[in-house]
Protein backbone atom coordinates (compact mmCIF):
# COMPACT_ATOMS: atom_id res chain seq x y z
CA UNK A 1 0.00 0.00 0.00
CA UNK A 2 3.09 2.17 0.66
CA UNK A 3 5.25 1.27 -2.10
CA UNK A 4 6.36 4.78 -3.80
CA UNK A 5 3.94 6.84 -1.99
CA UNK A 6 6.61 9.52 -0.44
CA UNK A 7 5.38 11.86 2.78
CA UNK A 8 9.01 13.72 2.51
CA UNK A 9 12.27 14.13 0.43
CA UNK A 10 14.90 15.96 1.56
CA UNK A 11 18.39 16.67 0.94
CA UNK A 12 20.08 16.36 4.63
CA UNK A 13 23.74 16.50 6.96
CA UNK A 14 24.60 13.02 7.65
CA UNK A 15 25.09 14.65 10.86
CA UNK A 16 21.13 14.98 11.17
CA UNK A 17 20.54 11.35 10.72
CA UNK A 18 22.63 11.23 13.02
CA UNK A 19 26.15 9.51 11.72
CA UNK A 20 28.96 11.55 13.25
CA UNK A 21 31.65 8.70 11.92
CA UNK A 22 30.36 8.13 8.41
CA UNK A 23 31.44 10.32 5.28
CA UNK A 24 31.06 13.35 7.85
CA UNK A 25 29.82 16.78 6.22
CA UNK A 26 27.87 15.03 3.05
CA UNK A 27 24.81 15.02 1.92
CA UNK A 28 21.52 12.22 2.04
CA UNK A 29 19.13 12.44 -0.26
CA UNK A 30 16.86 11.11 2.68
CA UNK A 31 12.97 9.78 2.27
CA UNK A 32 10.20 8.70 3.88
CA UNK A 33 6.69 7.24 3.60
CA UNK A 34 3.56 6.87 6.01
CA UNK A 35 3.55 4.38 9.65
CA UNK A 36 5.61 2.75 11.48
CA UNK A 37 5.90 -0.75 13.80
CA UNK A 38 6.24 1.17 16.74
CA UNK A 39 4.10 3.28 18.90
CA UNK A 40 6.17 5.70 20.69
CA UNK A 41 4.20 8.00 22.46
CA UNK A 42 6.69 10.62 22.33
CA UNK A 43 7.20 10.55 18.35
CA UNK A 44 8.45 13.69 17.17
CA UNK A 45 7.73 12.40 13.17
CA UNK A 46 3.90 11.45 14.34
CA UNK A 47 2.41 13.12 12.04
CA UNK A 48 3.52 10.53 9.50
CA UNK A 49 4.77 7.42 11.59
CA UNK A 50 1.33 7.29 13.85
CA UNK A 51 -0.75 7.75 10.14
CA UNK A 52 -1.86 5.85 7.37
CA UNK A 53 -0.68 6.19 3.96
CA UNK A 54 -4.66 7.25 3.57
CA UNK A 55 -4.23 10.11 6.21
CA UNK A 56 -0.89 11.64 4.69
CA UNK A 57 -0.39 13.63 1.37
CA UNK A 58 2.37 11.82 -0.69
CA UNK A 59 4.12 12.03 -4.10
CA UNK A 60 4.76 9.16 -6.25
CA UNK A 61 8.15 8.31 -6.92
CA UNK A 62 9.29 5.07 -8.68
CA UNK A 63 12.83 3.46 -7.29
CA UNK A 64 14.38 5.17 -10.50
CA UNK A 65 13.45 8.60 -9.98
CA UNK A 66 14.53 8.65 -6.25
CA UNK A 67 17.84 7.41 -7.57
CA UNK A 68 17.31 10.24 -10.32
CA UNK A 69 16.71 13.00 -7.42
CA UNK A 70 19.85 11.66 -5.31
CA UNK A 71 22.46 12.42 -8.25
CA UNK A 72 20.98 15.98 -9.23
CA UNK A 73 21.28 17.15 -5.15
CA UNK A 74 25.09 15.23 -5.81
CA UNK A 75 24.28 12.81 -2.78
CA UNK A 76 26.75 10.23 -2.41
CA UNK A 77 24.13 8.45 -0.19
CA UNK A 78 19.99 7.79 0.23
CA UNK A 79 18.90 7.82 3.73
CA UNK A 80 15.43 5.74 4.42
CA UNK A 81 14.46 7.74 7.46
CA UNK A 82 11.83 9.98 9.17
CA UNK A 83 8.92 7.26 9.96
CA UNK A 84 10.38 3.54 10.35
CA UNK A 85 11.91 2.63 6.85
CA UNK A 86 11.56 -1.42 7.44
CA UNK A 87 7.72 -1.03 6.81
CA UNK A 88 8.63 0.40 3.62
CA UNK A 89 10.74 -3.18 2.97
CA UNK A 90 9.53 -3.87 -0.82
CA UNK A 91 9.94 -0.12 -1.92
CA UNK A 92 13.26 0.62 0.00
CA UNK A 93 14.55 -3.01 -1.17
CA UNK A 94 14.28 -2.09 -4.85
CA UNK A 95 15.86 1.65 -4.23
CA UNK A 96 19.12 0.21 -2.19
CA UNK A 97 19.26 -2.16 -5.26
CA UNK A 98 18.97 0.65 -7.60
CA UNK A 99 21.19 3.05 -5.58
CA UNK A 100 23.83 0.61 -5.82
CA UNK A 101 24.09 0.18 -9.27
CA UNK A 102 24.67 3.84 -9.93
CA UNK A 103 27.24 3.81 -6.77
CA UNK A 104 25.07 5.29 -4.21
CA UNK A 105 25.20 4.42 -1.19
CA UNK A 106 22.47 3.33 1.46
CA UNK A 107 21.33 4.45 4.84
CA UNK A 108 18.83 2.88 7.20
CA UNK A 109 17.51 4.76 10.12
CA UNK A 110 15.59 2.33 12.26
CA UNK A 111 14.13 0.94 14.94
CA UNK A 112 15.66 -1.71 14.27
CA UNK A 113 12.44 -4.05 14.49
CA UNK A 114 12.52 -6.64 11.28
CA UNK A 115 13.00 -10.81 11.08
CA UNK A 116 15.86 -11.92 10.87
CA UNK A 117 15.24 -13.16 6.90
CA UNK A 118 14.25 -9.41 5.47
CA UNK A 119 16.88 -7.93 7.24
CA UNK A 120 19.58 -10.34 5.52
CA UNK A 121 18.09 -9.75 1.96
CA UNK A 122 18.75 -5.73 3.04
CA UNK A 123 22.42 -6.40 4.32
CA UNK A 124 23.83 -7.28 1.08
CA UNK A 125 22.61 -3.25 -0.32
CA UNK A 126 23.29 -1.26 3.15
CA UNK A 127 26.56 0.16 4.21
CA UNK A 128 25.36 2.22 7.13
CA UNK A 129 22.74 2.75 9.86
CA UNK A 130 21.26 4.58 12.93
CA UNK A 131 19.67 2.32 14.95
CA UNK A 132 17.72 4.16 17.84
CA UNK A 133 17.83 1.96 21.10
CA UNK A 134 14.28 3.27 22.99
CA UNK A 135 15.06 1.51 26.41
CA UNK A 136 17.52 -0.93 28.03
CA UNK A 137 13.75 -2.49 29.34
CA UNK A 138 12.59 -5.32 27.86
CA UNK A 139 9.26 -4.43 30.21
CA UNK A 140 9.31 -0.43 28.39
CA UNK A 141 9.33 -1.78 24.78
CA UNK A 142 6.48 -4.30 25.05
CA UNK A 143 4.23 -2.36 27.25
CA UNK A 144 4.93 1.21 26.08
CA UNK A 145 6.71 1.13 22.55
CA UNK A 146 4.89 -1.95 21.72
CA UNK A 147 7.90 -3.70 20.20
CA UNK A 148 11.01 -5.79 21.18
CA UNK A 149 14.12 -5.14 22.53
CA UNK A 150 15.83 -8.56 21.93
CA UNK A 151 14.95 -8.53 18.28
CA UNK A 152 16.11 -4.74 17.99
CA UNK A 153 19.62 -6.21 19.91
CA UNK A 154 19.99 -9.59 17.99
CA UNK A 155 19.35 -7.38 14.62
CA UNK A 156 22.27 -4.74 15.83
CA UNK A 157 24.40 -8.06 16.37
CA UNK A 158 23.76 -9.14 12.85
CA UNK A 159 23.92 -5.69 10.96
CA UNK A 160 27.52 -5.17 13.28
CA UNK A 161 28.93 -8.47 12.02
CA UNK A 162 27.83 -8.00 8.50
CA UNK A 163 30.64 -4.62 8.70
CA UNK A 164 27.37 -2.29 7.96
CA UNK A 165 28.75 0.84 9.76
CA UNK A 166 26.70 1.46 12.98
CA UNK A 167 25.91 4.69 15.13
CA UNK A 168 23.16 3.90 18.34
CA UNK A 169 20.67 6.37 19.50
CA UNK A 170 19.19 6.78 23.26
CA UNK A 171 16.64 9.51 23.48
CA UNK A 172 16.18 10.17 27.22
CA UNK A 173 12.97 10.26 28.13
CA UNK A 174 12.61 11.86 32.22
CA UNK A 175 10.78 9.11 34.42
CA UNK A 176 10.97 6.45 31.36
CA UNK A 177 14.39 5.40 30.54
CA UNK A 178 16.93 7.76 32.57
CA UNK A 179 17.95 6.19 35.06
CA UNK A 180 21.93 5.53 35.47
CA UNK A 181 22.04 1.87 35.39
CA UNK A 182 19.43 1.40 32.26
CA UNK A 183 22.37 3.54 30.27
CA UNK A 184 25.40 1.90 31.94
CA UNK A 185 23.82 -1.84 31.05
CA UNK A 186 22.84 -0.31 27.46
CA UNK A 187 26.59 0.78 27.22
CA UNK A 188 28.02 -2.41 28.81
CA UNK A 189 26.34 -4.01 26.33
CA UNK A 190 26.97 -1.89 23.36
CA UNK A 191 30.88 -2.16 24.20
CA UNK A 192 30.76 -5.79 24.39
CA UNK A 193 28.82 -6.57 21.49
CA UNK A 194 28.99 -3.89 19.09
CA UNK A 195 32.64 -2.50 20.14
CA UNK A 196 33.90 0.36 22.24
CA UNK A 197 34.52 2.09 18.78
CA UNK A 198 30.68 2.38 18.17
CA UNK A 199 29.43 6.09 18.69
CA UNK A 200 26.19 6.34 20.93
CA UNK A 201 24.08 9.35 20.77
CA UNK A 202 22.88 10.39 23.88
CA UNK A 203 19.75 12.65 22.27
CA UNK A 204 17.21 15.15 24.23
CA UNK A 205 13.60 14.74 24.71
CA UNK A 206 11.18 17.55 24.02
CA UNK A 207 7.68 17.36 24.76
CA UNK A 208 6.17 16.06 21.39
CA UNK A 209 2.84 13.98 20.21
CA UNK A 210 1.30 12.37 23.51
CA UNK A 211 3.86 13.21 25.96
CA UNK A 212 2.91 17.10 25.91
CA UNK A 213 3.28 16.33 30.26
CA UNK A 214 6.79 15.45 30.45
CA UNK A 215 9.15 18.41 30.59
CA UNK A 216 12.30 18.64 28.21
CA UNK A 217 15.05 16.25 29.46
CA UNK A 218 17.41 18.86 31.85
CA UNK A 219 21.48 19.28 30.38
CA UNK A 220 22.74 18.08 33.73
CA UNK A 221 20.85 14.70 32.97
CA UNK A 222 22.57 14.27 29.54
CA UNK A 223 25.75 14.89 30.95
CA UNK A 224 25.51 12.63 33.64
CA UNK A 225 24.12 9.76 31.70
CA UNK A 226 26.94 10.54 29.00
CA UNK A 227 29.96 9.90 31.53
CA UNK A 228 27.92 7.13 32.71
CA UNK A 229 28.68 5.20 29.13
CA UNK A 230 32.10 6.65 28.89
CA UNK A 231 33.06 5.10 32.22
CA UNK A 232 31.69 1.64 31.07
CA UNK A 233 34.48 1.26 28.27
CA UNK A 234 32.50 3.53 24.84
CA UNK A 235 34.82 6.09 23.57
CA UNK A 236 32.29 8.66 21.65
CA UNK A 237 29.70 9.03 23.37
CA UNK A 238 27.27 12.27 22.05
CA UNK A 239 24.66 14.00 22.86
CA UNK A 240 22.03 15.50 20.61
CA UNK A 241 19.07 18.18 20.49
CA UNK A 242 21.55 20.62 22.06
CA UNK A 243 23.06 22.94 19.89
CA UNK A 244 26.33 24.27 20.77
CA UNK A 245 27.31 21.64 23.42
CA UNK A 246 31.12 20.64 23.50
CA UNK A 247 29.78 17.11 23.46
CA UNK A 248 28.46 17.41 20.29
CA UNK A 249 32.27 17.08 19.13
CA UNK A 250 34.49 14.76 18.35
CA UNK A 251 37.28 13.60 20.60
CA UNK A 252 40.07 11.44 20.37
CA UNK A 253 39.97 8.48 22.01
CA UNK A 254 43.71 8.26 22.76
CA UNK A 255 44.69 11.77 23.58
CA UNK A 256 41.68 13.84 23.99
CA UNK A 257 41.83 16.38 21.90
CA UNK A 258 39.44 17.79 19.67
CA UNK A 259 39.02 16.69 16.45
CA UNK A 260 36.03 17.21 14.69
CA UNK A 261 34.09 20.38 16.08
CA UNK A 262 30.34 20.84 15.36
CA UNK A 263 27.69 23.40 15.31
CA UNK A 264 24.31 21.17 15.17
CA UNK A 265 24.64 19.27 11.98
CA UNK A 266 27.44 21.34 10.59
CA UNK A 267 31.80 20.79 10.83
CA UNK A 268 33.19 24.07 11.45
CA UNK A 269 36.49 22.59 12.36
CA UNK A 270 38.57 19.62 11.29
CA UNK A 271 41.60 18.08 13.00
CA UNK A 272 41.90 14.36 11.13
CA UNK A 273 44.49 13.95 8.32
CA UNK A 274 43.11 12.30 5.27
CA UNK A 275 43.67 8.99 6.68
CA UNK A 276 41.52 9.64 9.51
CA UNK A 277 44.36 9.97 11.87
CA UNK A 278 44.45 12.32 15.04
CA UNK A 279 46.25 15.14 13.84
CA UNK A 280 47.95 15.50 17.65
CA UNK A 281 48.77 11.43 17.90
CA UNK A 282 48.52 9.60 15.04
CA UNK A 283 46.03 7.49 16.65
CA UNK A 284 43.54 6.17 13.69
CA UNK A 285 39.97 7.23 14.46
CA UNK A 286 37.60 4.90 13.84
CA UNK A 287 35.88 7.38 11.24
CA UNK A 288 34.58 5.92 7.78
CA UNK A 289 34.15 7.21 3.96
CA UNK A 290 36.02 10.69 3.39
CA UNK A 291 35.38 14.43 4.55
CA UNK A 292 32.96 15.69 1.89
CA UNK A 293 33.42 19.37 3.19
CA UNK A 294 30.18 20.70 2.09
CA UNK A 295 28.64 24.23 3.60
CA UNK A 296 25.46 24.53 4.67
CA UNK A 297 22.17 23.18 4.80
CA UNK A 298 19.33 23.25 2.11
CA UNK A 299 16.75 20.98 0.76
CA UNK A 300 13.23 20.82 -0.50
CA UNK A 301 10.03 19.20 0.83
CA UNK A 302 7.06 17.79 -0.92
ZN1 LIG B 1 44.88 11.98 19.45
Amino acid sequence: MTYGKLTAMWNDPIEKKPLFHWNPGSYTFSISSAGCNFKCPWCQNWSISQRTVEETSNVELSPEEVVKYAKSYGAPSISYTYNEPLIWFEFILDTMKLARANGIKNVLVTNGFINEEPLKELLTYLDAANVDVKAFKEETYRKVIKGRLDVVLRNLEIMSKAGVHLETTYLVVPGLNDDAEEVRSLARWQVEHLGQFTPLHITRFYPQYKYTHVDATPVSTLERLREEALKEGLKYVYLGNVTGHPAEHTYCHNCGKLLIRRWGFSIVEWNLTDDMKCKFCGASIPVRGKYWKTGSYEGLIV
